[in-house]
């Protein structure tokens, strides 16, 4: 799959190096005024450019957006149709457009910038600027300009639109992102599958990346790697794997049925029934540690 990479500025020829100014005016209600807008809605993107003359809506566009696309990514696109309509008009008057995006604004103004889809916007915008009588525009946010109001309305109405109408290369971080929950979920099928590590996954039954910090003695639990009967018998340190009062003794012996601990098992608050209950209730921490202080006791020193 392609992914968007970023350029550097002598990918681009130096005239497009210059900064595309931009100022901080209300609009003026006549002349072609242009605002655009991007929205991001229920985890939908959408664009608009709306076409004020004298005051007047005489025109809009819209688009939707790939669903992982940001909303600095929609605001692009927003301004794109407004590059895109002025490049069609037939009416000579001069061209102001207005946008609450800061950051797209920024991007413009600097020299230089990584993201390609800037620089085919700012190449647009100097161009346009040649023959044209353009200027672009800062306007507030959501208080009360009725071409902001109505662009804002006109991306949000596009993020629901039936399909996607512009496809848009993913950025790196989309990518980071994914390989990261692939790896996620490759992880967990061996987990599921393995024949190891079987003690872990019955408390952990999903990986992630949040990291699991716990003291050595209930880390022997999680991983039933510890003095228990069944592990030292394992590896020849005991005759027997049986607890001392009688039953199997490996380490969930200790927390659900041994008569020895009993007095400690029975603060647990956790469901039997569901093992992950057990690391939810931060106080059985303590209880756990006890435990296994105590059967620690029970085994002869090595
Ligand atoms: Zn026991």
């Amino acid at each position: 799959m392609d992914y968007r990479c970023s350029q550097n500025r002598y990918d681009h020829h130096p005239l497009a190096w210059r900064p595309v100014p931009f100022s901080r005016n209300e609009p003026l209600g006549f002349d072609l005024e242009i605002f655009t807008d991007g929205s991001k809605l229920n985890g939908q993107v959408g664009s608009s450019a709306v076409v004020f003359y004298h005051g007047r809506e005489i025109q809009h566009s819209v688009c939707r957006l790939p669903d992982h696309a940001s909303v600095f990514a929609a605001e692009i696109k927003g301004m794109d149709m407004a590059f895109t309509i002025v490049k069609g008009l037939t009416i000579w008057d001069p061209v102001r457009i207005y946008t609450d995006s800061l950051s797209l604004l920024q991007a413009l103004a600097s020299t230089v910038t990584v993201d390609p889809v800037v620089w085919n916007l700012k190449k647009q915008c100097l161009e346009l600027m040649g023959t044209r009588n353009l200027r672009l525009f800062w306007v507030k946010a959501h208080v009360g300009v009725t071409g902001n109001e109505a662009a804002d309305q006109y991306a949000k109405a596009a993020t629901t639109r039936p399909s996607i109408d512009v496809e848009l290369l993913k950025t790196v971080s989309d990518f980071q992102r994914e390989v990261k929950s692939e790896l996620v979920s490759l992880w967990q099928t061996r987990l599921v599958q393995a024949e190891t590590g079987r003690q872990t996954a019955k408390y952990f039954p999903m990986v992630d990346f949040i990291p699991k910090l716990f003291n050595s003695n209930i880390m022997q639990i999680i991983t039933g790697h510890g003095r228990f009967p069944y592990y030292f018998k394992r590896f020849n340190f005991l005759h027997t794997d049986i607890c001392r009062c009688g039953g199997f003794g490996d380490a969930n012996h200790y927390v659900y049925e041994c008569q020895c601990t009993f007095d400690l098992r029975s603060r647990l608050q956790f469901d039997p029934a569901y093992p992950p209950s057990l690391f939810e209730a931060a106080s059985n921490m303590e209880v756990l540690n006890a435990i296994v202080t105590r059967v620690v006791g029970f085994l002869p020193t090595l």
